[in-house]
């Protein structure tokens, strides 16, 4: 029997009108074939796993085929890049094929050029395909915020980079992905009335409580702005806390929901350097790990530009900024206190937190590694193999002492749910990478089964939670490839 699949692809941002989007159609590619796809993203979806192994998904979900009830999009929205107003920006080879029945819009990532692709050739390569894939539902796993990958399908068609690669298609989800940068662009046109249309669809469908909020009355997009912040916050407590690097945050890349999105040159630390730079092309470093929660919080400087207009007072704006300069270092905090496995704060928390990041960058231990043997030390009392990776000892048993010693002792169960033992590593990417590149998929898989649940042990997986080889550090990855 066939499976059912939606007949109605509705769109909120078609709704708005045409001043927010082009309708098109993805380009096709040939020789379609599966790298890898998601069953459990299929039934959050409201979609049928059983229709995801069909040739029909395989044909819809790389741009070749549409169901009944597709009518396929590109939104266009604007942006800061590395700190410069760029313009106009816009789905340059994402195009958008509508709702799914639990309400998320579903894109297919380089499914070919669009109105806003600009000197692009709007395709994907492979290799970022694969990435984006992986890393979605590695931050799931989690249990960070981000959008999902339902699927990568691949093609022979060659796509140009520094070599030439070959195409394929990411088909990912998100109850919206719309950017800052979507309402940075009807700002900068002057063009109020979208801009309110925007802010108040946004408000309706995802911040309703805004409209009512007892620290706003009568200030709902102020009411937003704050929220925003706040989910931006969270967010950047989240990545600061396992070691992500996202690589590109520029306001185009930054959700309104304060989802991860848009997933380039990320990378999740080896050695803990606080100041490492993982987009080869950040000649500046300023998308450093240790920037990335000033980076958001300019990022959020530039909404609340945008939205000044709805807002009105210029004081009412950074009002609402405000909460993330006191949001962020709570969060954070509070993510530490979790893989430190303490459940409540207590004084003296800030400091020994401290000590023990500055001890992890001067040694530039293994973040991964450091935070689950320290896990695995709290549980058995064995605290040797997590002093092993710290050359001054003394350093180690003195702040272990003053851990140990605080009111609270340490939940290790706590601890083995917030300190993951798998982490998407950049060589990890890049050996299933190679391999998919010769048509061997299985790593994908291998993958996808561990991050999907990092905290779990998986016995037999061992390699994958070890050390990063010495090839790991030469990996070189850039912007939108
Ligand atoms: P990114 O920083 O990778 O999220 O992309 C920035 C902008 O460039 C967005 O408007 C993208 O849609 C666009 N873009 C990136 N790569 C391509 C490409 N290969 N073809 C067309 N547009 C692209
Ligand atoms: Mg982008
Ligand atoms: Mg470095």
């Amino acid at each position: 029997a066939e499976a059912a699949t939606p007949t109605a692809w509705p769109s909120r941002l078609a709704d708005l009108g045409p001043a927010f989007f082009t309708h098109l159609q993805p380009t096709p590619l040939p020789q379609a074939h599966w790298v890898a796809h998601s069953p459990a993203v299929a039934r959050s979806l409201g979609l049928d796993p059983d229709w995801l192994a069909s040739e029909e998904a395989l044909q819809v979900l790389i741009g070749n085929a549409l169901l009944p009830g597709m009518k396929p999009l590109a939104s266009v929205y604007s942006g800061h890049q590395f700190g410069v107003w760029a313009g106009q920006l816009g789905d340059g080879r994402a195009i958008l094929l509508g709702e799914t029945p639990a309400g998320h819009e579903l894109q297919l990532k380089g499914s070919g050029r669009t109105p806003y692709s600009r000197g692009g050739d709007g395709r994907a390569v492979l290799r970022s395909s694969i990435r984006e894939f992986l890393c979605s539902e590695a931050m799931h796993g989690l249990g960070i915020p981000t959008s999902r990958a339902l699927s990568v399908i691949g093609s022979p068609a060659p796509v140009r980079r520094e070599t030439i690669e070959t195409a394929a298609v990411v088909a990912r989800s998100a109850p919206s992905f719309i950017r800052f940068g979507h309402f940075e662009h009807f700002a900068a046109r002057n063009d109020l009335v979208s801009l309110r249309q925007l802010a108040d669809q946004v408000m309706d469908q995802h911040f309703p409580a805004c409209r009512t909020h007892p620290r706003w009355p009568g200030q709902p997009y102020a009411a937003l702005l704050e929220a925003v912040s706040e989910r931006t916050a969270h967010l950047l407590a989240q990545w600061q806390a396992v070691g992500f690097c996202h690589g590109v945050m520029n306001t185009d890349n930054m959700s309104i929901l304060g989802l991860t999105l848009d997933y380039g040159p990320f990378q999740f630390l080896d050695g803990f350097d606080p100041g490492h730079v993982c987009n080869h092309s950040d000649t500046q470093g300023r998308y450093a790990h240790n920037k990335q929660p000033n980076i958001a919080y300019w990022n959020l400087f530039c909404l609340a530009q945008a939205l000044l207009p709805l807002i009105g007072e210029e004081d009412t704006a950074v009002a609402a900024l405000e909460s993330y300069k006191t949001v962020y270092p709570a969060a954070f905090e509070a993510c530490l206190r979790a893989k430190l496995g303490w459940h409540q704060g207590a004084q003296g928390d800030t400091e020994l937190i401290e000590t023990l990041l500055q001890m992890l960058a001067r040694h530039r231990v293994d973040y991964t590694i450091f935070w689950r043997r320290l896990s695995h030390a709290v549980a058995s009392g064995d605290f040797e193999p997590v002093r092993d990776l710290i050359l001054d000892r003394a350093a180690f048993d003195d702040w272990r002492q003053r851990y140990l010693a605080r009111a609270q002792a340490p939940d290790a169960a706590l601890m083995l749910r917030s300190n993951p033992k798998f982490v998407l590593r950049n060589h990890l990417g890049e050996q299933a990478i190679r391999k998919a590149q010769n048509q061997d998929f299985s790593e994908v898989q291998t993958l996808l089964k561990l991050l999907e649940r990092p905290f779990e042990e998986h016995p037999g997986f061992e390699a994958y939670a070890d050390f990063p080889p010495d090839w790991a550090s030469s990996i070189e990855i850039s912007c939108s490839s």
